[in-house]
């Protein structure tokens, strides 16, 4: 699934990166630095997770891989 995140919404509170450091990651300057575009069937759970920990709902899934 294609990984999106909203950088409007975002407020670089870091707890996507708590749940799926390899995808997402605050850079030093705060700003979330997204390292994948698209889930892996290793990382699909830890990504869920994220999307359901974001309390500004910045984070969406879409269907498939364009
Ligand atoms: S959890 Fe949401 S608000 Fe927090 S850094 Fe990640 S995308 Fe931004």
């Amino acid at each position: 699934m294609r990984i999106k995140v909203d950088f409007e919404l975002c407020e670089s509170n870091g707890l996507c990166e708590a749940m799926a450091p390899e995808v997402f990651e605050l850079d030093d300057d705060d700003f979330l630095q997204l390292h994948a575009e698209h889930t892996t069937p290793e990382n699909e759970d830890d990504v869920r997770r994220a999307v359901a920990a974001c309390p500004r709902a910045a984070i969406t899934l879409v269907e498939g891989d364009a």
